[in-house]
């Protein structure tokens, strides 16, 4: 089974369509790590194409404070903006969608899909150091995540052992991992709609459970036309800027 493995689509159609068209043939079926929406301009149209094409998720951050499951009150001013804008802007149909999305870690056919750690949806795992109390309990031999919108991720040998797969993919060519049969594996996909490891294009994982092979994949997208919609919509303006930056 060929797994498409997506995370941080933050309202951003444009990403997800570039994304989609560059996976087209190469997957069976599609899960993803939440934050569907929050930043960008078009949460409706993302969380309705989540609901007809996703077979498993769970719930990000984004996603609670959006549907009002949380309040945005650990959010900065420009992310608390957003989050309002796009409850306001969500159909009350999206809106129940999200609020029903289950809470990480979710067991899946051979992995576990989270949000942000398995100890806490909402916990980073950025460094080496982020990863020393999960990997003391961390069951599954492999866990994709998302939530620092970083493509990588941490391989840990013995429980103690962890080690960083840096940044995976960086020039034209996706990347290949084999995963190892006496390791734990917490991989991130990167972010499709708002990346932060300054690599401006969308990014996603493909998974195939077969040959035990994780392959990370960057793909240009339609940059200015996102940005236009979030000046229009009359989101903040660095939430347009950041696109370009990919940071
Ligand atoms: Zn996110």
């Amino acid at each position: 089974m060929r797994y498409l493995i997506l995370s941080d689509i933050h309202a951003n159609w444009e990403g997800l369509e570039a994304v989609m068209n560059d996976a087209a043939g190469h997957y069976d079926t599609i899960v993803c790590c939440g934050d569907i929406v929050g930043y960008g301009p078009d949460p409706n149209a993302v969380t309705e194409w989540v609901r007809g094409n996703v077979s498993a998720i769970v719930r990000g951050n984004h996603d609670k404070v959006c549907c009002g499951i949380e309040d945005p009150e650990d959010f900065n001013p420009i992310a608390r903006a957003a989050s309002i804008w796009t409850w306001k802007e969500l159909s009350a149909d999206n809106r129940a969608y999200l609020r029903e999305l289950p809470q990480g870690p979710a067991a899946h056919a051979g992995f576990d899909l989270v949000h942000g750690s398995p100890l806490h949806e909402d916990d980073y795992m950025v460094s080496r150091s982020d990863v020393f109390a999960v990997a003391l309990k961390l069951q599954p031999a492999l866990t994709f995540f998302g939530h620092t919108h970083l493509q990588g991720g941490f391989l840990i040998v013995r429980r103690r052992n962890i080690g960083s797969l840096g940044k995976p993919m960086v020039g034209s060519r996706p990347a290949a991992l084999q995963l190892e049969s006496h390791a734990n594996y917490l991989i991130n996909p990167g972010s499709v709609g708002q990346p932060r490891d300054g690599d401006p294009r969308a990014a996603y994982a493909i998974f195939d459970s077969e040959t035990k092979i994780v392959f990370f994949f960057r793909v240009p997208y339609d940059i200015e036309t996102t940005q236009g919609k979030i000046r229009k919509a009359g989101l903040h303006d660095q939430l347009a800027r950041r696109l370009q930056t990919g940071c």
